[in-house]
């Protein structure tokens, strides 16, 4: 309980300790005994009451600051009603006084309005205060909330600015590729066709030795031209990009199939494809991307014809698209590797590739807005998996539509 209650319990006492005094006079001074004790239970009752009250108020949300308020309220009720009694008592045209039993139930009856307004106007002031209190929660929210708002508005224009010059360096970059290109194409076709010239006019000079020398310098000069021809094709897969709009994957890979044919055909190779999903992408880049890795799988089968499956999965968000062989597998320390710019795990006399392939494959695939990884085990064959946003929820990233 608390101690701020107790002037309301001690009004109860109070009340209580009048009703005895009253009822044990009245029968001292003979009155009857029953009539006695009504006037006893009619002058406690209200005592009663704020006993309860009291008990009950600590129960409350009411702040217990307010329980003196209440108990003066009650006092108020009290003084209202005593004024009454007395006014009636000197008015001179009423005879007949009221009895002390009916003057203290009178009062009693005061206290318990004045009991009933206090506590009405303490749940009014408390609801007043959480009113109050919420408002002012509201506006810390609210400001808090403002400044988020001006936070997220200043990120927003930091990434702007950042897209910005991520373009333009992009811009840049293809640009300068152009520029390298161009001026190392060049030097480097008088480099083939003098060499091509030395080969035919002193022919009959050169010892096998030059020959074979010669023969090296030219395969290393187209090589050099396929590598710088490459370089520019991968700069561009950001900038020079088709618009993102539906793609049929079922088609590409029909198309797909049908450019890799001689080779397949040629390795005996089984493609088993599942049906395919329609993604947003740029087509021509999506059938790059297949073809790139149906071209490796064949060629890094090993010695038994390759076998090649193409699945598509769901997952919550994307597209899982994999190509999965049979063939010699790769190390687990080559497999991020694999997909970095000429990066390739077998010497050049083996197989055909520059080694960009796959860094293809993975800028093609972050333009998308996905990602590209492989399985492996050497020995057993390798998955390449990739994700890609399903047509309708595509994001389109900002270069998704360049300017050509
Ligand atoms: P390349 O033009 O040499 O094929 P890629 O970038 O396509 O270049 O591949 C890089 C290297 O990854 C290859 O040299 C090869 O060693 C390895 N590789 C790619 N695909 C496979 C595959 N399906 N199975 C085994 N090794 C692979």
């Amino acid at each position: 309980m608390s101690h701020r209650s107790r002037y309301i319990h001690g009004l109860g006492v109070l009340f209580i300790a009048i009703a005895a005094v009253q009822s044990v006079v009245k029968v001292v001074n003979g009155g009857v005994p029953l009539e006695a004790t009504i006037d006893f239970v009619l002058i406690s009752l209200p005592g009663i009451l704020f006993l309860y009250v009291g008990g009950w108020l600590s129960s409350t949300d009411l702040d217990p600051e307010l329980y003196p308020r209440i108990a003066i309220w009650s006092l108020g009720g009290v003084s209202v009603m005593f004024v009454f009694l007395f006014l009636r008592a000197v008015h001179p045209g009423v005879a007949a006084s009221f009895t002390f039993g009916e003057r203290a139930i009178a009062l009693a009856l005061g206290s318990v309005a004045g009991l009933g307004i206090g506590i009405h106007e303490a749940q009014a002031i408390t609801r007043e205060r959480e009113v109050n209190q919420r408002n002012e929660a509201l506006k810390r929210t609210r400001r808090r909330l403002e400044r988020r708002n001006r936070e997220l508005s200043q990120t927003r224009d930091d990434l702007e600015a950042a897209v910005e010059r991520l373009q333009e360096s992009n811009e840049r970059l293809d640009h300068f590729a152009s520029i390298v290109s161009h001026d190392l194409r060049e030097p480097l076709r008088m480099v083939t066709s003098y060499l091509g010239l030395i080969e035919d006019r002193y022919a009959d000079d050169l010892d096998d030795d030059g020959e074979e020398f010669i023969e090296y310098a030219v395969d290393g000069a187209e090589r050099m031209q396929t590598m710088i021809d490459d370089l520019l094709r991968y700069s561009r897969i950001e900038t020079k990009g088709n618009p993102f709009e539906p793609v049929e994957l079922d088609a590409v890979l029909d198309d797909v199939r049908q450019d890799i044919r001689v080779s397949a055909d040629e390795t005996d190779a089984t493609i088993t494809v599942e049906s395919l999903p329609c993604v947003r992408g740029d087509e021509s880049q999506l059938r790059q991307l297949f073809q790139n890795l149906l071209s490796n799988a064949i060629e890094y089968s090993g010695d038994d014809p390759p076998r090649i499956h193409v699945a598509a999965d769901r997952t919550e968000a994307t597209w899982v698209l994999s190509v999965r062989d049979h063939g010699i597998g790769i190390d687990p320390d080559d497999q991020d590797r694999i997909f970095e710019l000429f990066q390739r795990l077998h010497a050049i006399d083996d197989s055909e590739g520059s080694g960009i392939g796959l860094a293809f494959c993975r800028r093609i695939v972050e333009r998308h807005g996905g990602e590209i990884w492989v399985d492996s085990e050497p020995g057993n064959g390798s998955t390449f998996s990739f994700t890609l946003p399903d047509a309708v929820d595509a994001p389109v990233p900002a270069d998704a539509n360049p300017q050509h």
